[in-house]
């Protein structure tokens, strides 16, 4: 962390970690194939040899076993003579941006490492809010450093089945299999497919499944550790191609659920809310959409694999927020604006009264036509869609605040992805006119929604929306 920062200075505070963006050549053709590897490693605890407490709803849930395993997945990309791109995708609630970092100094041979979570709401917390009481962690530091050490050798596995691909892309809408647990009912109902297809032998030789979704089927009551519908959908579409897939959660905020949805199986008969069943199910049939859509898939012609991130600061407002900052049960650095926009980091413990900041990071994949917009946290569909509510709820805390330009607007690609928890988790991101913490509330209501006490603060969505812009700005 504090060795990013020194570089950061040296640039010249611009912010910008990276960029993989190749000199464009005049009159070259596009090239049509890209090196692609997949792997994935079981990271399922045991629950018998520790206590796990099981992330997402509320405290002190403590896993009785296992129902399904959970994965770290990976895709590894490669231009010949161009950058390597690795996304390593967790069955998992979060991880922080810091935990990304240390990861990324393992893998050198990377010019650019994505580590996003699928949000499992039934797997091990592994961000802290989860332990068994109040301001206690539930994080068991040593199985979340057995990941990282293991992530080397997945990258690793990934390159070495690595082989030149053609790549095509589908998409399909799928309201059906989502419901939306906030007013405005406003969904980002698409999902994303791509195959890599074996240049030599025209044979899949692996897939990318995009979804936007929390996997939180069974609900709170359950203790059992499962991967929720992720896998279920992978297994459906790895068992018609013949290869393995990688799934990457997208845009999850403002509340895109699977409480609620209901699925009939192969018969007709409608299954029971909260179960395994339904999850399973759920996944298929998301599965089975994939499938269909990839029946129209269409050739995606690049000519170059590119990347960008940018770090960016959040200030934490959120009084629980500041006080697990405090109480250590976040393991992540605290940062204090030193001259504007100049950051410094501090131990969270050392901010006394002073506005302490999140440092975060957002980034951006381009292969062609097929574009990943990498959002540190759990993003409404309104922030990526534009679709915003018009006119706006009167009883929203800033109904004058400017409208955030959306993620999509700023690009022209066919296929465009949110990878939602990527490379951090800072929680809601929430469009600034919809903030609404004070009375009156919006919708006539007695209470505000679910949402704003999981944020950051309302200068969250605003800040991103900036800092994506100035990404694409360079
Ligand atoms: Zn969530």
């Amino acid at each position: 962390m504090r060795s990013f920062f020194t570089i950061l200075l040296v640039l010249g505070g611009t912010g910008f970690i990276g960029t993989g963006r190749l000199p464009q050549i005049q009159g070259q053709a596009p090239v049509s194939v890209i090196h692609a590897g997949f792997a994935q490693m079981d990271i399922t605890p045991d629950t018998a040899a520790a206590k796990v407490y099981i992330a997402g709803f509320g405290s002190n849930r403590v896993a009785t076993g296992v129902h399904d395993p959970l994965f770290a997945r990976a895709i590894v990309l490669e231009q010949p003579g161009g950058k390597k791109i690795g996304i390593v995708s967790v069955d998992l609630v979060g991880f922080f941006h810091d935990f990304t970092l240390e990861t990324r100094k393992l893998v050198p041979e990377l010019d650019y490492l994505v580590i996003c979570s699928t949000h499992n709401h039934n797997g091990p917390d592994t961000l802290g809010l989860w332990g068994p009481g109040f301001g206690r962690s539930g994080v068991d530091k040593a199985y979340v450093r057995s990941i990282q050490k293991r992530i080397p050798n997945l990258i690793k596995e990934a390159m070495g089945n690595k082989v030149p691909c053609k790549l095509v892309a589908a998409k399909a809408s799928a309201p059906e299999l989502l419901r939306d647990g906030r007013l405005p009912d406003i969904k980002h109902d698409d999902l994303v497919v791509l195959r890599f297809d074996d240049a030599k032998s025209g044979k899949p030789h692996g897939f990318l499944l995009q979804w936007n979704n929390h996997p939180e089927t069974v609900d709170s009551d359950g203790t059992l550790i499962t991967a929720d519908f992720p896998t279920p959908a992978l297994e459906t579409i790895s068992k018609s191609l013949g290869c393995k897939g990688i799934y990457l959660t997208g845009t999850v905020g403002g509340l895109m659920t699977t409480i609620g949805v209901k699925v009939k199986d192969k018969s007709g008969k409608e299954l029971p809310l909260k179960t395994f069943e339904t999850m399973n199910r759920l996944g298929e049939l998301l599965g089975e959409k994939a499938l269909v859509a990839l029946k129209e898939a269409q050739n995606v012609p690049f000519s170059q694999l590119e990347y960008k991130s940018k770090i960016v600061h959040f200030p934490v407002e959120n009084r629980g927020y500041q006080a697990f900052f405090k109480l250590g049960v976040f393991n992540r650095k605290a940062f204090v604006e030193t001259t504007k926009g100049q950051f410094e980091s501090i131990q969270p413990s050392d901010a006394g009264d002073r506005k302490f900041w999140m440092q975060s990071e957002v980034g951006w994949i381009g292969l062609g036509d097929a574009e990943f917009f990498l959002v540190p946290g759990e993003i409404y569909p309104e922030l990526v869609l534009g679709k915003f509510q018009d006119p706006v709820e009167p009883g929203a805390d800033f109904p004058d605040a400017p409208l955030e330009k959306s993620l999509f607007s700023m690009s022209k690609a066919k296929w465009k992805m949110t990878v939602g928890l990527a490379n951090d988790e800072v929680g809601y991101i929430i469009p600034k006119r919809q903030w609404d913490e004070k009375a009156p509330f919006c919708y006539g209501r007695e209470k505000s929604q679910y949402g704003e006490i999981n944020s950051l603060g309302n200068e969250t969505a605003p800040r991103l929306s900036e800092a994506f812009q100035e990404l694409f700005a360079k």
